[in-house]
């Protein structure tokens, strides 16, 4: 019986890896920085986004004396590798104004590698997946939502598992 025609994936497609980023803000209009540092992730050469998580309002973490943070994860898949991933979001952080004064503190916008593909990479100045990113609700509630079957690497954990696991899922709230 001859075999189902399938559509082929192209070479660019097949080295292309995904990757989940986390945004978050808590100065100067935050939920319109997210739409910002979307529509950016989506410009990004060689980068498809995928996917994207509803918003999300969190507590701060550590510096607790600022605004709560609006939270949310992207789905892109790209064949920039990690290190260029990284220096590509430092420069949408740059252009959307953040100024890093204290460690923590409040930003305009922020974002971070949470997880690409399967790899766990422990270099200067990266580190994938994001560190303690199973214990974060604000990483964990959105990825749960958009990739709950997603294992996360270096742990035992779908995202399912982990927002499970959560001391206090309920410290991140939809954004109504
Ligand atoms: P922060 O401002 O607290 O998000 O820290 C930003 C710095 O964390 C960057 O300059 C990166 O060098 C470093 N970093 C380490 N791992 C990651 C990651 N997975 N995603 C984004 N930044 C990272």
């Amino acid at each position: 019986m001859p075999l189902p025609h399938l559509p082929r994936r192209t070479h660019e497609e097949l080295l292309m890896e995904t990757a989940y980023i986390a945004l978050g803000s808590n100065l100067e209009n935050p939920r319109h920085q997210l739409a910002l540092g979307v529509a950016a992730l989506a410009r990004l050469p060689h980068t498809r986004l995928t996917a994207q998580s509803l918003l999300y309002r969190s507590a701060p973490v550590g510096y607790v004396s600022q605004p709560d943070f609006v939270n949310a994860i992207a789905a892109i898949t790209t064949d920039l590798a990690p290190r260029a991933l990284l220096d590509e979001l430092l420069a949408i952080e740059r252009e959307h104004g953040r100024v890093r004064e204290v460690p923590n503190g409040p930003r305009t916008l922020d974002l971070d590698i949470a997880l690409y593909g399967e790899r766990v990479i422990n270099e200067p100045g990266l580190t994938v997946p994001h560190p303690r990113m199973a214990q974060r609700a604000f990483v964990i509630v959105p990825l749960a939502e958009i990739a709950p079957s997603l294992r996360i690497p270096g742990t035992a954990l779908t995202a399912r598992a982990a927002l499970r696991q959560l001391r206090d899922p309920a410290q991140v709230r939809l954004l109504g």
